[in-house]
């Protein structure tokens, strides 16, 4: 059986915006979701074992079963237990280019990354709705990582439509390196703060739902219109986040005193990102913010945004 290499790219959030309350105590959310070229690079290699081995170059990221890549490969030797006692068990190593804790889906990627693999490893013939399917049984943003690209995500993130790529712009992302936030804790500290302003009968819900799809930014998305993409940044979680974490808030004005097309947090943060037009702009971006704050842990990585979710790696 062959062995695998993946591409697992990143993801920023161009627009993220809470609605309401689930009935299975998840959030529904509208959101634009971004794959990036900043990604991890995942080798799948059949071990003979009955087990799945999971090592990792990044000592800080566990590599026992609450890895999500350990957990996707165990969902697909589940789900596919007669060609797993056939086949075997994976080791699965995780060369580490995205931050952790980083509001970049870093973890899902990896995840994503795993189920096209076995799928391929196993010659199993999955679809890309099969493979979203199972997917989503591991966590919200898992669905968009396999096929990636630009998408508006609902429901709990699950949900998805294509629009149109914005390959052409670029990034710089910041963070402090020593700063991870808690997703699970931003929403729960949202919900406590802001739940007084959710919509809550279903009605409203999935119109609110809807209507993002007919939103500005999702405008000019199609009109390919970097000003106007940058003018429609937009993320709820700022509200919690930026009070609570003064370092993320600092990054987000200095990025914002700088020439770009626009600044916003992704997901949960820590990583604020500034929306550019071109390398040449992310470098210069990149240098200015080095100069104005020449912190040894701040990381900046410079990134195209991709039109890809999971791919093989050459
Ligand atoms: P999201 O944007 O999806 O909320 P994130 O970028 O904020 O995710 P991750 O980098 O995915 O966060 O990791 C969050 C936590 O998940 C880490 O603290 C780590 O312990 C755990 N984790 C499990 N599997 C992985 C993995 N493969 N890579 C990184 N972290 C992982």
């Amino acid at each position: 059986m062959q062995a695998y290499s993946l591409i697992a790219p990143a993801k920023i959030n161009l627009y993220l915006e809470i609605i309401g309350d689930r009935p299975d105590g998840y959030h529904e959310l509208a959101m634009i979701l971004q794959s990036i070229d900043l990604a991890d690079r995942i080798d799948l290699r059949p071990n003979g074992t009955d087990q799945i081995r999971v090592h990792c170059d990044d000592p800080e990221v566990p590599t026992d079963s609450s890895n999500l890549a350990y957990k996707a490969a165990a969902l697909m030797t589940e789900q596919f237990a007669e060609v797993y006692r056939k086949f075997g068990g994976v080791d699965i190593s995780i060369a580490k280019r995205i931050p952790m804790g980083a509001g970049l889906a870093g973890g899902s990627a990896d995840a994503a990354a795993v189920l096209v693999g076995m799928d391929l490893m196993w010659k199993l013939g999955l679809t890309l709705i099969e493979l979203q399917e199972l997917a989503a049984r591991l966590g919200s943003d898992i669905p968009f990582c396999v096929s990636g690209g630009t998408a508006i995500a609902t429901g709990r993130g699950e949900q998805l439509a294509a629009l149109p790529s914005v390959d052409f712009l670029y990034a710089v992302l910041a963070k402090h390196r020593s700063l991870g936030i808690s997703t699970p804790w931003a929403y729960k500290t949202y919900r406590q703060q802001f739940s007084s302003s959710y919509v809550t009968d279903r009605d409203s819900l999935l119109e609110r739902r809807q209507r993002v799809h007919s939103g500005d930014i999702v405008a000019a998305i199609g009109q390919r219109d970097g000003h106007k993409i940058g003018q429609c940044l937009h993320n709820d979680l700022e509200k919690v986040v930026l009070p609570a974490h003064p370092q993320v808030e600092q990054l987000r004005q200095i990025l914002g005193q700088f020439e770009t097309l626009g600044v916003m947090m992704s997901g949960s943060g820590s990583t604020v990102f500034a929306l550019v037009e071109s390398q040449a702009q992310a470098n210069q971006v990149q240098q200015q913010l080095q100069a104005a704050l020449p912190d040894p842990d701040l990381g900046i990585w410079t990134t195209r945004l991709s039109a890809h979710g999971i791919q093989l790696a050459h």
